[in-house]
C-alpha cells in the first residue's frame, strides 16, 4: 500500500511541475507562483493556512458568536429551523473565501477535492445519502458545473452513501441574493425548489458551498420535507454571519 502511495504522490508531483511549468500562475492571497496542480492558483503554504472554525457558534444553524454564553442564536430560537443543523468547515473569509471564488466563479474545478476533503475532517452523521443544493437548468449551464455536486461528491464517497443528484430540482431562477435581508432571500426563494421521488423516512446531508442566511438551505428542506424526508442536516463549506 505505502509503495501505491509513494506512486501516487509522485506522479502528483511530476503533475504538478509540468502543469505548473505550462501554465504558471500565482497565488491570489500571496503572489508568489503557485506550486500544487491539485490546489493551483492557491499555493500550498497559503492552503495549509486555511483554518477550521472552533469558536462559539449558534448549536443549530452554526452563526458564529462573539461570547462562548449564547448556546442557540436569536433567530433560531425565533423561528425553529426546518433542518436539524448546520455543520460549516469555516468561517466565509481570508484563504477559504478566495478558495471558493477561485472553485466557483473562475471555474476551477480541480478545488473541489481538496475544498470537498475538508469537510471530512468532520464526524459527519450517518445518512441515507448526500443531495446537493441545486442549480436551474439555466445556472448551470452558465456555470458548466454545480459546485455543491462536486463537493458532494467527496462526502458521499467517504461516507459510502449514494450522491442523489436527480431527486431536489432548482425549479425557479432567482436573482442574486447579495444584499438582501434574511426575510427578502426567503421570498425570493419561495417555491424555487422541488423534491421528486419517495423519500420516506430518509436522513439526508444536503450539501452547499456557503450558507449566509440559511434561506436556501431552508427552502431546499422544506422541499425534501414535502417529499417524506425525515431529517435534513447540512453541511457547507463555509459560514457567513454573526461575529
Ligand atoms: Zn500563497
Ligand atoms: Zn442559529
Amino acid at each position: 500500500m505505502w509503495k501505491m502511495r509513494g506512486i501516487t504522490t509522485g506522479l502528483k508531483s511530476i503533475t504538478s511541475i509540468i502543469f505548473n511549468s505550462l501554465y504558471p500562475s500565482f497565488c491570489p492571497i500571496c503572489g508568489d507562483k503557485s506550486n500544487s496542480f491539485s490546489i493551483s492558483p492557491v499555493c500550498s503554504k497559503c492552503w495549509s493556512e486555511i483554518k477550521q472554525y472552533d469558536g462559539p457558534s449558534c448549536n443549530i444553524c452554526a452563526l458564529p458568536f462573539v461570547s462562548e454564553k449564547s448556546k442557540i442564536c436569536g433567530n433560531c430560537l425565533r423561528n425553529k429551523p426546518v433542518f436539524k443543523e448546520v455543520i460549516a468547515f469555516g468561517l466565509y473569509e481570508g484563504i477559504l473565501k478566495e478558495a471558493i471564488s477561485q472553485f466557483k466563479f473562475y471555474g476551477i474545478r480541480r478545488l473541489a477535492k481538496p475544498l470537498g476533503n475538508l469537510l471530512l475532517n468532520f464526524n459527519i452523521p450517518d445518512a441515507d445519502a448526500v443531495i446537493p443544493v441545486p442549480m436551474t437548468k439555466k445556472g448551470l449551464i452558465q456555470r458548466g458545473f454545480n459546485q455543491s455536486v462536486l463537493i458532494g461528491k467527496s462526502i458521499a464517497r467517504h461516507k459510502r452513501i449514494p450522491l442523489l443528484i436527480n431527486v431536489l430540482y432548482k425549479i425557479k431562477e432567482t436573482p442574486p441574493q447579495v444584499g438582501l435581508s434574511a426575510s427578502e432571500r426567503l421570498k425570493n426563494l419561495t417555491g424555487a425548489f422541488i423534491a421528486k421521488g419517495n423519500l420516506n423516512g430518509k436522513f439526508l446531508i444536503l450539501v452547499d458551498d456557503v450558507m449566509t442566511t440559511g434561506a436556501t438551505v431552508t427552502e431546499c428542506t422544506k422541499a425534501l420535507s414535502k417529499a417524506g424526508a425525515k431529517e435534513v442536516i447540512v453541511l457547507v463549506l463555509a459560514r457567513t454571519g454573526g461575529l
